[in-house]
């Protein structure tokens, strides 16, 4: 845990004066913060937030967290470092998330399901036939606009009335006695953020990295991808890759890393090299590039309970499944990927002690980071799994909010009921 740059005394002092002012999510701004010429500059934050539920990271699983806490009535803010929400899913452009059914049947639904429903429908697009089984497992990947998809989240955010902070990260995490004081920088800003819960979606599970809680990785991890199209007509906002689309392209990034500022911009400067060197070789016109290298893999937790492959492909319904989980098994190698289907039937489920780090208490992770090892997190990773994490962090920490507890103490029957509430559908609950 790193320490605190500011003395409590201070800090109480300056979110004292600015209570009284309190807007959206408990916002106080200092006001003369701003450095000026000649001035040194303060030791207080720009900004301060007293929430309920703070979620780091607004990708795939982050928006649905945050969306979900604040539609139970946790006061919410999300803090995403980029531009956007949706992360991998926009940022990234792998824009055809999967799976939402198996065997014939829906199996995820719930906020990602609305999101991605909606984003289909405003652009006109189609959507698979969840009643069949489909020959290859990506048949039934939606494709959406991840332009609109973007854009639809923000407006449900603000609907709930989630607090959104773009451009922005965490770098000192403290814990206090009511849950977590959580200090973030970004361009001209220092937020400092007052909360009951963490609710940590950044991928790589980079606030319980901060908390030196530990964390799993593999030394060689799988390559990212830079996703572009080349010469033909752009198809505005749907998604790219092959196999998946008609035109989009991908290349692999080796040794694309994720966790520091340091590593991705590396990764993006290879990805946009080999793009370019494309584009001279084929002598063909460059359509669309994302503006990132998207990720598959960097750290996981250590929960209280860790998914093995063994769990995933024996489809093991744990006792505390807050949700579904269906994908092939599916590793990124140097050689490429060779996705291996789940036995007929198999329907592997998600346990809540996987989104809860190990001996933790009033933080949780939702999405790729969850707790299990490689082989079933390279299944676990896809986006509905994600989302569906995403909806039951949501739903828990707002209860442990609600309830004055932990996240590993809220009866498993109140998170199930309000999933179900919220449109979720629970493990064996398919129909
Ligand atoms: C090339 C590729 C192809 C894939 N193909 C498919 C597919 O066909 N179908 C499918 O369903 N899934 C697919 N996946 C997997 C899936 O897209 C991801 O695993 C999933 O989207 C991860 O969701 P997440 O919420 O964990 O992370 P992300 O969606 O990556 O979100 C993490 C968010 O946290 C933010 N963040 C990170 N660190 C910080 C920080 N310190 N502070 C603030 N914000 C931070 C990031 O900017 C990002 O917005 C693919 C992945 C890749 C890379």
């Amino acid at each position: 845990m790193q320490s605190n740059h500011l003395g409590r005394r201070q800090f109480l002092q300056h979110s004292a004066l600015g209570v009284a002012g309190a807007a959206a999510a408990g916002t106080t701004r200092a006001a003369d913060s701003a450095p000026q010429p000649g001035r040194e500059e303060p030791a207080s934050p720009d900004v301060s937030n007293k929430v309920d539920v703070l979620v780091v990271g607004g990708g795939t699983a982050g928006t649905v967290a945050a969306i979900q806490a604040a539609r139970v009535g946790a006061k919410t803010l999300i803090v995403e470092r980029n531009s956007q929400l949706g992360g991998t899913m926009t940022t990234g452009g792998v824009a055809f998330p999967g799976l939402f059914d198996a065997w014939g049947k829906q199996i995820i639904a719930g906020i990602g399901w609305e999101l991605v429903r909606e984003s289909v429908e405003l652009d006109g697009g189609s959507f698979p036939d969840f009643s069949k089984v489909p020959q290859r497992h990506w048949h039934n990947q939606v494709r959406i606009n991840k332009f609109l998809y973007a854009i639809l989240a923000e407006e449900k955010c603000e609907q709930a009335g989630v607090h959104i902070a773009y451009y922005e990260f965490p770098h000192t995490v403290t814990e206090t006695a009511e849950g977590w004081q959580v200090d973030c920088v970004g361009f001209g800003t220092r937020r400092r953020v007052l909360c009951r819960q963490i609710v940590d979606c950044t991928g790589g599970a980079e606030v319980v990295g901060l908390l030196n809680l530990p964390r799993l990785r593999e030394e060689n991890t799988q390559p990212g991808s830079m996703l572009f199209q080349l010469d033909t007509a752009n198809n505005p906002g749907r998604g790219h890759g092959a196999p998946l689309q008609r035109h989009g392209r991908r290349h692999y990034v080796h040794g694309a890393d994720s966790s520091n500022s340091r590593t991705v911009t590396e990764a993006n400067l290879i990805g946009r090299r080999t793009v370019l060197e494309m584009v001279r070789k084929e002598k063909r016109r460059l359509m669309h590039l994302q503006p990132e290298t998207s990720f598959r893999e960097s750290y996981r937790i250590v929960g209280e309970t860790m998914i093995t492959v063994d769990d995933y492909r024996s489809g093991r319904l744990f006792e505390d499944a807050v949700c579904n989980a269906f994908y092939p098994v599916d590793l990124h190698t140097r050689t490429g990927v060779r996705p291996e289907p789940l036995p007929r039937g198999t329907l592997p489920t998600v346990p809540l002690r996987a989104l809860i780090p190990k001996d933790s208490r009033n933080i949780m992770v939702a999405g790729r980071c969850v707790s299990s090892d490689r082989l079933a997190n390279s299944a676990l990773r896809v986006q509905a799994p994600c989302m569906g994490m995403g909806q039951a962090a949501g739903v828990t920490a707002a209860l442990a909010v609600a309830k004055n507890t932990t996240p590993l103490e809220v009866p498993l029957n109140d998170i199930r009921e309000t999933l179900r509430k919220h449109g979720a559908i629970l493990p064996r609950d398919e129909g």
